[in-house]
């Protein structure tokens, strides 16, 4: 295997090559390592200084930079496990290299979930973490971290593979990225439920290519209760932009008051809100004076989501606009109508053209309509 010296925080260690180096997804190399998702690693640094676990499992590691980092950067008693020999003496030569001591297993990550118990677990997989949710459930002491790359089932683009990875109907709607982090979440706030556990979310996000949950677990029949109390539909209607909220485990139906048209519900899904603001301060400010190779675009991230309005799905104004046959105006213009109107408004960390607010779809054609 063909390793080059490289960097990512202030962790130096070897990283295997990719055959051929630019294409993707990467993957083609005997260990696998995505430099595109440094920025998904910087906010675990962060996220983890923040939560100050007792110990740490990077339960999928590969080259094991994220464990690395980790133990080097937060200063965290870590473990690293991947169940491929030639990554865990990847893992161990590039343990070397950054100067840390881990312990690092070579396990199914379900046999290792299993048997042990860790204060923090981190899930990241190539593609879903559907098979490996329960026992990390089970292996989780307070703090559960999960990616999900497998964005076409999770935002209904592949509905099939979708239904059978999180017993749930996604749909491909025009707020299909946030569709599919709230789809992941009920997934596992129903996983925990089972065993009495409560989740929290502390830090969701979800770029392009993946989504990103960070989480607290809560011991208890009550905090299951509470947790599951947020599971629930969207009510979409199948002919407009209309759509609500119906909480419960059993979909509800009817017809849109809007157009008339059929409301066709997606879920089960989490309804409730997604951040902890006092976690999101807190990691502003372990930013701090760190070397973090994707900084700027990380407190964008974090300020967007700090500031986003905890309603469980946005609206792509430019298709609105269309709709209506006029030009979109600046977002910032239409978010300043909608507050003039009296309704909460702002942008989310989704896309650059889209809106959470609490006004009515009426309301927001009326400000669209009225903008410059
Ligand atoms: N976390 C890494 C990327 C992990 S890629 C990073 O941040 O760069 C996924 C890794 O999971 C692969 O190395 C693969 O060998 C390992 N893996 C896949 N299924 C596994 C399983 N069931 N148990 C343990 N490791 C597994």
């Amino acid at each position: 295997m063909e390793l080059i010296e490289g960097k990512e925080g202030e962790t130096p260690f070897f990283i295997p090559v990719q055959d051929p180096l630019d294409q993707f997804p990467p993957g083609t190399a005997p260990v696998f390592y995505n430099p595109r998702m440094e920025l998904n690693r910087d906010a675990t640094v962060l996220v983890l200084s923040v939560l100050t676990p007792s110990d740490y499992l990077d339960a999928m590691g590969a080259s094991g930079i994220r464990g690395l980092r980790a133990s080097r950067e937060c200063g965290i008693r870590v473990t690293i496990n991947d169940r491929s020999g030639e990554a865990a003496d990847l893992i161990r030569l590039n343990a070397e290299r950054a100067g840390v001591q881990v312990e690092t297993t070579r396990e199914d990550v379900n046999v290792l979930l299993s048997a042990r118990r860790f204060d923090a677990v981190d899930l990241d997989p190539f593609g879903s973490p559907a098979p490996f949710i329960d026992s990390a459930i089970r292996g989780t002491g307070r703090f559960l971290m999960v990616t999900a790359t497998d964005t076409a089932p999770l935002c209904g683009a592949h509905l099939r593979a979708g239904i059978r990875r999180y017993s749930a109907l996604p749909r491909n709607t025009e707020y299909h990225a946030e569709v599919g982090l709230r789809i992941l979440l009920g997934f596992i706030v129903r996983e925990a439920a089972r065993y009495d556990i409560g989740i929290v979310p502390l830090f969701s996000f979800s770029r392009e290519h993946f989504v990103r949950l960070h989480l607290r677990l809560n011991r208890g029949a009550k905090q299951a209760d509470r947790s599951l109390g947020h599971i629930g539909y969207i009510l979409q209607c199948s002919g407009c932009f209309y759509r609500r909220e119906e909480p419960g485990v059993v979909p509800g139906c009817g017809s849109c008051p809007a157009c008339g048209a059929l409301l066709a519900p997606v879920g089960p899904l989490w309804l409730g809100g997604i951040q902890d603001s006092e976690v999101l301060d807190a990691m502003k400010v372990a930013m701090g004076e760190r070397t973090l190779g994707t900084r700027e675009e990380l407190v964008g991230i974090i300020d967007t989501c700090r500031a986003e309005l905890p309603t469980s799905s946005h609206y792509d104004y430019h298709r609105l606009a269309k709709v209506l046959r006029v030009s979109p105006p600046r977002i910032a213009d239409l978010i300043a109508r909608l507050q003039e109107y009296g309704f909460e408004a702002g942008r989310t960390h989704y896309s650059g053209t889209s809106l959470k607010t609490t006004a009515p779809l009426e309301e927001i054609y009326r400000a669209l309509i009225s903008c410059p």
